[in-house]
């Protein structure tokens, strides 16, 4: 991301550096809370888990460890890429919370700094990365998800400002965003659907922006229904140029579903591992025997345990350029969906061994590790539609990675 790549770190700088994140994380992981947490961004639901999540990125970014590649002159480390996989897994290995400004972390802050002009990337990288500013994303509106070029929402010029009219949807993070990455039409006489939309870096505790929070499966909250009516932002809040904001869009889906891994850092989600279900396939009894006995529980575990391990290696080909050279982010790009609906299969199958406990939730004194698979299962859905459907996902790869025919 900065001007001049810095130099790429040699095994044993990384090793050095590796020892260090350790003993930090290993002193500083903080305590778990009296309440649960959320299982990714997309749940944060209440302002004790949000204050405590926000705490834990101040720490994160105060001790070095965020934006690590950015450039220095925006609050970043500007240091090699490398440096910050490693805070990363070590992040996952420890299993401390995630950071809660995923979205400026993941993709607003990559795509300002792509694309933003100096005054953009002054204003609000440094307070990505600290968690002081919350950023959101509004792009999919009620009847206009996939099909994100039909946007409805308009923005009007008026002498030094934009008004915005319309609703977004589904908007993760809303309740405690100060910023929205918002996509909306600013000439509907355009062409096609695709011209004419503008790509907005837009404030939205202002007037006219109402946030109205949607209840989930869970019994939790994470999401609003954004509405603006007559919103004022500045005439200068456009990222890119006007009109042009669909480019914008498309290179931030790019880093949503993965292109940047790592860029930023912090974890997305609370990390979910096999080896926990092995765990509980110990602890729950089938006839009397622990599960784990079963020889087709056993066999399903294995399969896991070997996805989960290709993945992971998976992961680490994909940050040699020499391995992926041929189509450098179809790996990255196809973690999304790999991911998302591995965590779907996975926790599924730990709630198939609880048997009629199965149908107890959370708040249930019964309900196996107070309901925590039930919650995590639910929620495991979230992913495999946020940020994309797993169908448009396989289109995606279908066409921009495997070539093949465009789908409609
Ligand atoms: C937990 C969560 C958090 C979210 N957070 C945000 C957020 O912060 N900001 C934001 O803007 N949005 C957010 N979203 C919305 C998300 O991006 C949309 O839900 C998603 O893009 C799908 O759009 P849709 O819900 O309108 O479904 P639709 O687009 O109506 O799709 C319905 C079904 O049709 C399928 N489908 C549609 N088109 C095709 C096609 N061309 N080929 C094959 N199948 C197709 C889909 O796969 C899906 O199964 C979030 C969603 C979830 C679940």
């Amino acid at each position: 991301m900065s001007e001049r790549t810095p130099e790429r770190p040699t095994p044993e700088d990384l090793d050095v550096f590796r020892s260090k994140v350790r003993a930090w994380l290993a002193e500083n992981k903080p305590p778990a809370p009296d309440f649960p947490l959320p299982d990714s961004f997309m749940e944060v639901g209440t302002p004790e888990q949000f204050a405590y999540l926000q705490a834990w990125q101040r720490k994160v970014y105060d001790a070095g460890y965020l934006g690590l590649a950015w450039p220095k002159e925006y609050g970043g480390g500007g240091k090699h890429p490398q440096y910050q996989a490693v805070v990363n897994r070590e992040m996952g290995a420890a299993n401390v919370p995630f950071m809660v400004n995923i979205i400026g972390l993941m993709w607003a802050g990559p795509v300002i700094l792509q694309m933003g002009s100096h005054a953009q990337k002054a204003r609000y990288i440094p307070k990505i990365l600290s968690g002081e500013e919350i950023w959101c994303q509004g792009f999919s509106e009620p009847g206009h998800g996939s099909d994100l070029g039909s946007a409805q929402t308009t923005a009007v010029r008026d002498g030094d400002e934009w008004v915005l009219n319309g609703t977004k949807i589904w908007t993760s993070l809303g309740t405690e965003a100060k910023h929205m990455i918002l996509l909306a039409r600013t000439d509907p006489g355009a062409p096609t659907k695709y011209k004419g939309l503008t790509f907005f870096l837009a404030p939205v505790d202002i007037p006219g922006v109402e946030k109205r929070p949607i209840k989930k499966i869970t019994g939790e909250y994470g999401f609003n229904e954004t509405r603006f009516e007559d919103a004022r932002i500045p005439a200068d809040c456009i990222l890119g140029r006007e009109g042009e904001g669909w480019a914008v869009a498309m290179a931030t889906l790019m880093f949503e579903r993965g292109a940047a891994e790592g860029q930023a850092g912090g974890l997305s989600m609370v990390p979910l591992r096999v080896a926990d279900v092995v765990q509980l396939a110990r602890e729950q009894l089938r006839d009397g025997r622990p599960a784990i006995e079963d020889p087709i529980i056993g066999d399903q575990l294995v399969r896991f345990i070997a996805e989960e391990r290709a993945m992971g290696l998976c992961q680490l080909r994909a940050r040699i350029p020499a391995l992926s050279a041929e189509r450098p982010h179809a790996i990255l790009m196809m973690n999304k969906l790999v991911v998302s609906e591995f965590r779907r299969r996975l926790t599924r199958f730990a709630i198939s061994l609880q048997g009629a406990r199965a149908a107890l939730y959370m708040g249930d004194p019964d309900a196996p590790d107070g309901g925590h698979w039930q919650r995590n299962y639910m929620n495991a859905f979230s992913a495999t539609i946020g940020g994309g459907t797993s169908q448009i996902q396989k289109n995606i790869l279908g066409e921009r990675v495997l070539g093949l025919a465009k789908s409609y």
